[in-house]
């Protein structure tokens, strides 16, 4: 019987992992490898939960009770698992299982597989993840916002107004765009000069973001030109908000340029509209603004 539990010991300990040999009825540590002896600082003869995690009772990692039948006998099965082991501040991979020792004690063997790496690599891959997550964020806000005036561009303009007309389309709701111009920017630029006519253009972004409301979009359409995307509203509301706006932007005193006028173009989603017919429309009624004198509102 000696030499059976000899060669236990001996094949425990050539396993390169920490083993621990715990009698279930005691909770006895009858046996500990030499890494384990080190890992855990304790030593043969002690109760296995005083000794590893130094309480006064069997631990709450501690599997003996999925480990044996309605008899207390080994019911087969391994159980896996992960602990900290306070001892030397590191994770393992814990494998038990119940078997019956050479002396007729039935026992839990436990070997410990140090998983620190792998839990570090875990950590950094998680932390990539986050970090992606919000590079991602940021790249999402880059490719929708136009550089200079901070407003939404071309772009995200396009998947607003696609999304706004799928939704008037399916709930036969009112939609309205508005488009507007600067009335005569070349001049601005060739008056004071380019850098002059960006500043005019983001002094003018604020506005409109001031004075619309949070259903609304905004965005700039291209060079001087923006777009308002209004959901939810008829044309005689957004005859008013355009020319609400419309006196906005005249009355602001604008630096250097003092004062710049725009011209506005209206148009109501018709229920025989291909995807851009209203926006081809609003088009039109601006330019319809532009030959009836500019700093004025037509509706197509
Ligand atoms: P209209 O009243 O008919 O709209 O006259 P306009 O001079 O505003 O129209 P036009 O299309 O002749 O000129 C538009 C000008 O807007 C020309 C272009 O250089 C200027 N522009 C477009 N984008 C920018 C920009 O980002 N910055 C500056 N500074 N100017 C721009
Ligand atoms: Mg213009
Ligand atoms: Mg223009």
């Amino acid at each position: 019987m000696l030499n059976e539990v000899k060669v236990f010991e001996t094949f425990f300990e050539i396993i390169p992992f920490g083993v621990t040999v715990v009698d279930i009825n005691n909770f006895e540590l009858i046996y500990l490898n030499e890494i384990a002896k080190t890992m855990f600082n304790a030593e043969p003869g002690q109760q296995c939960f005083s000794a590893i995690k130094r309480t006064t009772s069997p631990c709450l990692d501690c599997k003996r009770s999925v480990l044996v039948d309605d008899h207390d006998l080994p019911n087969n099965t391994r159980a896996t698992y992960e602990i900290f082991n306070e001892i030397d501040d590191r994770w393992y991979q814990c494998h038990s299982k119940i078997i019956s020792w050479p002396d007729g004690r039935t026992v839990m063997y436990n070997l410990f597989v140090d998983i620190m790496n792998l839990k570090e690599t875990q950590n950094n891959l998680a932390e990539a993840h986050a970090m992606l997550a919000i590079k991602n964020k940021e790249l999402e806000a880059i490719a929708a916002t136009d550089r200079l005036t901070g407003l939404y561009n071309r772009l995200k303009l396009d998947s607003v107004f696609n999304s706004a007309l799928r939704y008037c389309k399916r709930y036969n709701r009112p939609l309205v765009v508005i488009m507007l111009d600067i009335d005569k920017f070349k001049s601005i630029n060739d008056t004071f000069g380019h850098q002059v006519g960006d500043t005019t253009l983001k002094e003018l972004a604020l506005i409109l973001g001031k004075n619309l409301r949070q259903t609304d979009t905004v965005g700039r359409w291209g060079g001087e030109e923006f777009l308002i995307i209004c959901p939810e509203t008829d044309i005689s509301q957004a005859t008013f908000a355009a020319q609400k706006l419309r006196s906005a932007i005249a009355e602001h005193n604008f630096p250097t340029v003092k004062h710049i006028t725009c011209s506005f173009g209206i148009s109501q989603y018709q229920n025989a509209d291909a995807e851009d017919d209203i926006i081809k429309r609003a088009d039109e009624a601006l330019y319809a603004a532009k030959r009836n004198g500019r700093n004025r509102v037509e509706v197509s």
